[in-house]
């Protein structure tokens, strides 16, 4: 075999008439692959202390009654957006059809702005008196703390610590955590990720649990969703692990990956709204409430997420309200 291949170079060299360079003697150079800006091992933050924050789902009531288009009242979070003359509000560009940027209009979309816009809707009588303003997970609490938003609505979960840090609304989407992997991996589940790499991003509630799994694996966080995608696919990363309808998404970019294994755990999604703004969080809870029951959810869920998920479309989450 060595002898034909001998054979066929010397032939290559005498037919192209080239005497100084063996073919055989060319190296072979290793594809550069960089990690994508920013991704950097993630260290494990020990233990989450057990925390009682009451009934964590629990939000304000709904304003009764709910003021009409463009009649909030005087002095009021709302009349101030309604004189500024557009809602501003904090969402993702990467995650497919939950918040992202349609690369044939520019525009972003998904179920998460269509959540967006019923509160424009009902500010202005306009879904689209509208700036949405694209955060990675980790820049969402900063961004409403130093009001460069009146509110997030990016597939952020309700948790304990955030509640000390930001307001929520009731839950509009309940996701479940679980891990996204290459078809061809072997995984099937988060008891093989023992000595595996798994990405997911800065400041997202996905980092903790898979950094509490008994396999132990290694975490690697970045800035967007997208990036665990592409770190995945180019084999520096063994699994991705966050919500199941963000890896729905990235599923359906890359019929190469899968998601497998069971949840690792509930993800109430909440509106966020700064802390100071109670009026705010009333007044989203009420389009909430009309959005759950005059068929907008539903709606909303069956042209983004239908034909992502399996089963047949859930009913609207229950809204909880503090007594
Ligand atoms: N729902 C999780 C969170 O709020 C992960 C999703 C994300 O970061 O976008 O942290």
């Amino acid at each position: 075999m060595k002898r034909i291949a001998g054979a066929l170079v010397f032939a290559a060299l005498v037919l192209t008439g080239c005497s100084t360079v063996s073919l055989t003697t060319i190296p072979t150079v290793p594809a550069q692959v960089p990690a994508p800006g920013g991704a950097a091992a993630a260290t494990a933050p020990g233990a989450p202390a057990a925390q009682n924050c009451g009934d964590l789902l629990a939000s304000y009531r709904p304003l009764d009654p709910m003021p009409g288009p463009g009649q909030m009242p005087a002095g009021s979070t709302m009349a101030k957006i309604v004189q500024r003359g557009k809602l501003i509000v904090g969402v993702d560009q990467n995650t497919l059809n939950m918040g992202f940027r349609d690369p044939f209009t520019g525009q972003i979309q998904g179920f998460d702005i269509d959540m967006a816009r019923a509160i424009a809707q009902a500010l202005f009588g306009d879904p689209d008196a509208i700036q949405l303003h694209a955060l990675t997970s980790d820049q969402r609490i900063p961004a409403l703390q130093h009001g460069d938003v009146d509110l997030v609505v990016r597939t952020m979960t309700i948790t304990c610590d955030r509640i000390k840090q930001v307001n929520f609304s009731s839950v509009y989407y309940e996701a479940q955590q679980r891990i996204l992997v290459r078809k061809n991996s072997g995984i099937t589940g988060s008891e093989q990720l023992g000595g595996k790499k798994v990405c997911a991003t800065k400041g997202s509630t996905s980092l903790a649990p898979i950094q509490a799994l008994p396999s132990k694996p290694a975490t690697v966080a970045v800035a967007d969703w997208t990036d665990c995608l592409v770190m995945l696919q180019q084999g520096q990363v063994d699994a991705v692990s966050t919500d199941d309808v963000i890896l729905a998404g990235m599923a359906a970019q890359d019929r190469y990956t899968e998601v497998v294994g069971g949840s690792l755990g509930p993800q109430p999604y909440g509106i966020a709204i700064p802390l100071q703004n109670v009026d705010l969080v009333r007044f989203v809870n009420g389009v909430l409430d009309r959005v759950r029951t005059n068929g907008t959810w539903t709606a909303s869920y069956e042209k983004w997420l239908g034909g992502l998920l399996p089963g047949a479309t859930p009913a609207p989450p229950v809204p909880r309200y503090r007594s």
